[in-house]
């Protein structure tokens, strides 16, 4: 890299650690032209997926409405604040596994589903309604009855 000093292009690294819990590589550097000293710090890039939605518009992934979302689904619930959070980092985690630049707004519906699904599922049902929309209402209401017959939980509000 270009010294910050003199713009040389010939820089050498002296040292070279993991720092902040290994998620950091912090390197000393001597520029060879003018023997300025620097430091840099070189992190991994994680970078969520862009949403494309169903009008075909994009926009950047959002953690503040997924959390909103699963909020929302998860009010009154016996789920913990530390739960949530764990869920949160699952599904940004399993999304950029994908390795995709770019993912419909169903695909992260569903990945959001199945996390819920796992967590809670009286708040899997309610992100379901909400989020399908009503669009698949025998899916939907087999769910239900699904819930229904475990018979522990009362499902509607
Ligand atoms: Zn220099």
């Amino acid at each position: 890299m270009h010294c910050p000093f003199c713009s040389a292009e010939d820089t050498k690294v002296n040292d070279s650690r993991l720092v902040s819990e290994g998620d950091q590589v912090r390197r000393r550097r001597e520029c060879m032209s003018c023997r300025e000293r620097f430091t840099t710090y070189e992190l991994a890039e994680l970078i969520m997926p862009r949403v494309i939605k169903s009008d075909e518009t994009r926009e950047p992934f959002d953690e503040e409405k997924l959390r909103a979302g699963l909020l929302r689904a998860l009010e009154k619930r016996p789920v913990s604040i530390d739960q949530i959070e764990d869920a949160i980092s699952h599904i940004q985690h399993s999304l950029r596994a994908t390795g995709e630049r770019e993912m419909t707004s169903r695909m992260v519906g569903e990945r959001v589903m199945s996390e819920l699904r796992e967590l809670d599922e009286v708040a899997y049902v309610r992100f379901a309604s909400v989020y399908r929309s009503f669009q698949d209402l025998s899916e939907f209401r087999a769910e239900l009855d699904r819930l229904e017959k475990k018979g522990s939980e009362k499902i509607r509000d």
